[in-house]
């Protein structure tokens, strides 16, 4: 892949992992296919995201949804399989705090439809936080 195609990818969501939404330099971006190569995704741009090794070798042959599932799930195979997580979990030391996942490039999605919203009719106050999507929308008419 040509080094301005692959600059290009790297600048789809501003240097960060589509998926765990942590900056990534250059050298250190992978190549994502959205809809898996092995499964017969495109070599086009629009199945193509910027992700960090961690998320890209996580993800490997999943779709986004059995990412997603395979994260979430990962939580209750880790309580299964691993006394130290119990314990860590037991002492307060970890603790779960959600069973949703949202990535980073749909948080975005979401953030920047927010904004269009609010610029349109402005009644929406939004808190975004990384990792951590609060909405709080208040009706000032
Ligand atoms: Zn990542």
């Amino acid at each position: 892949m040509e080094k301005q195609y692959r600059v290009k990818i790297w600048e789809k969501y501003v240097k960060h992992c589509a998926y765990c939404g942590q900056e990534i330099e250059y050298k250190d971006m992978q190549v994502d296919h959205i809809f898996p190569k092995y499964r017969k995704g495109e070599n086009v741009e629009e199945n193509y995201n910027p992700a960090c090794r961690s998320c890209n070798s996580t993800k490997g042959t999943y779709t986004i949804e059995e990412f997603r599932e395979r994260l979430i799930g990962d939580v209750d195979r880790m309580r299964r399989d691993s006394p130290k997580f119990r314990i860590l979990e037991r002492f307060g030391i970890i603790k779960q705090v959600g069973t949703k996942l949202l990535f980073y490039f749909e948080m975005l999605f979401l953030f920047n439809s927010i904004v269009d919203v609010r610029l349109l009719c402005h009644t929406t106050e939004d808190i975004v936080a990384k990792g951590n999507l609060k909405l709080k929308i208040k009706d000032k008419r």
